[in-house]
């Protein structure tokens, strides 16, 4: 018997529904979900992977010893947490959080960090910045007269970028800028502009070509310089700024912590002696030097990875499929979304491990 249940996709931050296919309580696909208004009916293949997600998990509390993962229980763990908790002082823990937790699990996340005292709570934001101008919406998309797309949107947010199409239509003109050459979107662009590490003097080479009929989309920007000279660029010219993230909740992250660039990151964890991370792989942006032996570890993920090798306690937490909750998008939509796999096992979820932290 199958059995069809709604959720927003994981897999970037645009938003999409997406149906989770189950027969006798095991997740075995996806399917579009056809009435959703952001994708209507179609899914990319980055968001029908989601579900390998599933594969290869953590499934029960664990320690690691020499690289090796030991299964333990909660109490084992709990514990060893707690001591090292009661070890250090506040200015000695740091929270890495990520776009991958619901808007509910990083408001509880905040809240043990505030009953800490703990002030080094923040996420890595992928170079862009915690940002306060008004978002582009996805209809503006539509009535745009020339979209300036960073970086490769037809790849990595094809939903989006189905948008894009729609408005080239109608005779929208798509200029992209990327550091990558032969991109997707470049290949389908009216123009493409190659820059070399930062956008830097590019700029000035779009700078007459945008004005209130414009709409800038970056899915990567080098470095925060660059994303405040693509603010200024919007506002010069009266364009709308869209920034489009990797992560489902990357937005709701945004609006609630602080966003580190790979410096601050890595200042914070050298000043840290326990490090939480919660639902993120820090390897993607950080070398093993950059981490390993410098904090006592507590790695909240089921993800089997390099990262958890490195980690001294993991606890897995929920996958995605197993949570209820609210993702915010890159317009800033928040949909919520209730549990769409029944994973069969009894791991606590993030807000409960926190719970019992606190
Ligand atoms: S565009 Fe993004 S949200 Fe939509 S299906 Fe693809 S990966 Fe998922």
């Amino acid at each position: 018997m199958l059995d069809i249940k709604h959720t927003i996709c994981p897999s970037c931050s645009v938003g999409c529904g997406l149906n989770i296919v189950s027969k006798d309580g095991a997740v075995v696909g996806t399917y579009p979900y056809k009435r959703h208004p952001i994708n209507e009916g179609k899914n990319c293949l980055n968001g029908r992977n989601s579900i390998l997600q599933f594969d290869n998990q953590i499934e029960n509390p664990s320690i690691v010893k020499n690289g090796e993962l030991e299964e333990s229980d909660y109490e084992t763990v709990f514990k060893l947490i707690k001591d090292q908790l009661a070890s250090i002082d506040a200015s000695e823990l740091a929270i890495i959080c990520s776009g991958n937790s619901t808007n509910e699990e990083l408001d509880r996340i905040k809240e043990f960090a505030d009953g800490f005292g703990c002030e080094k709570i923040g996420f890595y934001g992928y170079n862009f910045p915690n940002f306060a101008v008004d978002v582009a919406s996805y209809d503006d998309i539509a009535g745009a007269k020339t979209i300036l797309a960073i970086g490769d949107i037809y790849r990595e947010n094809p939903l989006l970028a189905r948008r894009i199409v729609l408005s080239k239509e109608n005779g929208a003109c798509l200029i992209n800028l990327d550091d990558v050459e032969k991109s997707i979107t470049s290949l389908n662009a009216d123009e493409f502009i190659q820059f070399d590490g930062h956008l830097g003097d590019k700029i000035d080479a779009v700078k007459g070509k945008l004005d209130e009929n414009s709409i800038i989309i970056a899915n990567k920007v080098c470095c925060k310089d660059d994303f405040a000279l693509l603010e200024s660029l919007a506002g010069e010219n009266g364009a709308k700024l869209l920034p489009v993230f990797n992560a489902p909740n990357m937005k709701g992250a945004m609006n609630k912590l602080d966003s580190w660039d790979v410096e601050e990151v890595k200042n914070i964890i050298g000043d840290s002696k326990v490090l939480i991370v919660v639902k993120d792989n820090p390897f993607e942006y950080l070398s093993k030097d950059d981490i390993k032996g410098k904090a006592f570890i507590v790695n909240i993920s089921n993800e089997d990875n390099a990262f958890a090798k490195i980690s001294d306690v993991i606890l897995p937490g929920k996958s995605w499929g197993e949570k209820a909750g609210t993702f915010t998008n890159c317009e800033g939509l928040e949909q919520s979304f209730d549990i769409s796999a029944e994973i069969e096992n009894d791991n606590l979820g993030e807000v409960e491990i926190l719970d019992e932290l606190a």
